[in-house]
């Protein structure tokens, strides 16, 4: 995510802030319990530092959704499989070639959108992302590989079934992660003027794909309730453009129970 994404998080922590709430961060969840009692049901967060227990619990943990629900006793599917997306930078001399956002018309073929064209906050013309399994849930450089994170992939059956099904999906992607030529011609074919553009890598971003054990992609937002706790599993693009919306959904439906 870019600079605006940034920015909205910061003005929202500076509210939260101003409105009495306190924001602990290198604080790990490690799970959540439940307690039942006679006016209903209550959270205990067991982190890092303490166990706290709470009125109500909402959970929004990305690429993690499925292990820390596990660890607090619920379903391990849909499971998280990381895919990259990785943005590059085109030469100044194309920054005025589009005035605003360009997206290809989705093809449903494909499980993601495919690369589009971004006229940046700063000028910057930025093409991305693609999208190709990553080695890790977190590995932001160079080719990221984490253990546990590729046996996770390796182990989930589903994946298996996703990946016999998307070998030209698979086959599209793999030219562009590793040539910036394929990569600016897959964007040249709806935008001509950037032929030949040259450019750099910059941002990489790792999306928190729920999938199903059956392989396929969850492509909706899936959010579980047990008991005083509610699980945010799978929020995917455009999780970040709806997550006001997302919000006040999360919290009419703490107030319904
Ligand atoms: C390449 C890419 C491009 C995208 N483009 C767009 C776009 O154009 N528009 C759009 O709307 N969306 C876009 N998205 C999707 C958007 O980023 C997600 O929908 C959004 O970030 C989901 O928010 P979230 O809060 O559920 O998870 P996240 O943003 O992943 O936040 C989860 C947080 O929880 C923390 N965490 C995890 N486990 C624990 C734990 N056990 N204890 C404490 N903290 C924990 C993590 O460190 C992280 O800070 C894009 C994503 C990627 C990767």
């Amino acid at each position: 995510m870019g600079l605006p994404s940034r920015g909205l998080t910061e003005a929202l922590v500076a509210d939260f802030r101003r409105s009495g709430g306190r924001v602990r961060f290198s604080t790990e969840v490690k799970r959540i319990g439940q307690r039942n009692g006679s006016n209903g049901s209550t959270a205990i967060v067991h982190s890092s530092v303490d166990s706290q227990e709470y009125d109500q619990v909402i959970t929004c943990a990305g690429l993690q959704a499925d292990r820390l629900a596990a660890r607090s006793g619920e379903d391990k599917n849909p499971s998280v499989v990381p895919f990259f997306g990785q943005y590059f930078i085109l030469e100044p001399r194309f920054n005025d070639t589009v005035n605003g956002l360009i997206y290809p018309v989705p093809d449903p073929k494909y499980p993601f959108l495919g690369v589009h064209v971004t006229r940046r906050i700063d000028g910057g013309l930025m093409i991305g992302p693609d999208a190709f399994l990553s080695f890790s849930r977190e590995g932001y450089k160079g080719l990221g590989l984490n253990v546990p994170d590729s046996l996770a992939v390796a182990t989930d059956p589903g994946f298996w079934r996703f990946a016999a099904g998307n070998m030209a999906t698979a086959a599209r992607e793999i030219g562009g992660v590793l040539s910036i030529e394929k990569f600016v011609a897959e964007a040249a074919r709806y935008v001509p003027a950037l032929d030949g553009a040259g450019g750099r890598r910059v941002t990489r971003g790792i999306r928190a794909q729920a999938m199903n054990r059956n392989g396929t992609l969850v492509d909706d937002f899936v959010i579980d309730r047990a008991g005083a706790t509610m699980f945010v599993r799978n929020a995917p693009s455009p999780g970040a453009t709806s997550a006001l919306a997302i919000a006040e959904h999360l919290i009419d439906t703490a107030a319904l129970t």
